[in-house]
């Protein structure tokens, strides 16, 4: 068997003192595991170049059966991408995207939008773009790609498409002021503007589309949700929201003026223990 097509690293596992054992997501044939004999012991094999940061490779592996195991036998740099690696948030975000892409996604099952989604997002990265509007937004879209999705039909007790004021990531739907707010501890606040936002999932997201709180909600409700697909919380996320909430200069043009009590509403449980299991809500009726 021979696969040829274009392909974004997600994973890098050392195999042996010279060899890598990659996971790649590629456009045509999904995620794919392929061995990479011999580029970590010779620098000037141009693989070696071609497989770190976040480029998106051409390469060609080959397998001997259709069980046995791809080797990589070529791999260019087809569009580079080098900032990423150098823009610690940047750099963050797109780890969690990988990670999001390495354990929820389903080996050999083809998704060419996750491929050209996953793309652009790590464009948006490279070009300077807002690493957390843009990762909330992706999240998002990610979410629905995988067949997850969420639900803004109306709240979750009711049925009441007014006063929705939480998010239940364990029925990843929406609830309203009356139903959530003897469990408000356990449930995700939502605002008007991140209730438009989950309706839309513009991609790519518009500057101004969210202010920054309303990207930190975005990003925890989608998080939370993959993370509970996930069976447990992801590992690049605690890193990712430490970033966030040291990032006291973060000035994402926002329509709503921030304060810092959204700053404190938006990532104040950036810091909280995992939530084992997800977030429990069980309606009482
Ligand atoms: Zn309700």
């Amino acid at each position: 068997m021979r696969l040829f097509d274009h392909g974004l690293v997600i994973q890098r596992i050392n195999f042996s003192e010279s060899s890598l054992v990659l996971k790649v997501l590629t456009r045509l044939y999904g995620k794919q595991t392929v061995m990479a004999r011999g580029v970590r012991k010779n620098g000037r094999d141009g693989r070696r170049a071609a497989l770190s940061g976040f480029h998106t490779i051409d390469f060609e592996g080959q397998a001997r059966s259709q069980t046995a195991m791809l080797v990589l036998t070529r791999a260019d740099i087809g569009h580079a991408r080098h900032r990423i690696l150098h823009q610690p948030t940047a750099l963050a975000a797109a780890q969690v995207m990988q990670e999001v892409i390495s354990r929820l996604t389903a080996d050999a099952d083809p998704c060419e939008a996750l491929f050209d989604v996953t793309s652009s997002f790590l464009d948006f990265l490279e070009d300077g773009g807002d690493p957390l509007l843009h990762l909330s937004m992706v999240l998002g879209r990610v979410l629905h790609l995988l067949g997850y999705g969420w639900r803004l039909s109306g709240c979750v007790g009711c049925g009441r498409l007014d006063n929705l004021a939480f998010f239940s990531v364990k029925r990843q739907q929406v609830v309203c002021t009356s139903c959530g707010g003897p469990y408000a501890e356990r449930l995700l606040p939502l605002t008007s503007e991140v209730i438009w936002a989950m309706d839309r999932l513009d991609w790519p997201p518009a500057s101004g589309t969210l202010s920054s709180h309303g990207a930190g909600l975005l990003y925890r409700i989608g998080i939370n949700c993959l993370a509970r697909m996930a069976g447990e919380r992801l590992l690049t996320d605690g890193p990712f929201r430490a970033m966030m909430d040291h990032r006291f200069g973060y000035t994402h043009a926002p329509p709503i003026q921030e304060t810092a009590d959204d700053r404190q509403r938006a990532f104040g449980n950036f810091s909280l223990p995992p939530v084992q299991g997800g977030i429990g809500f069980e309606l009482q009726k």
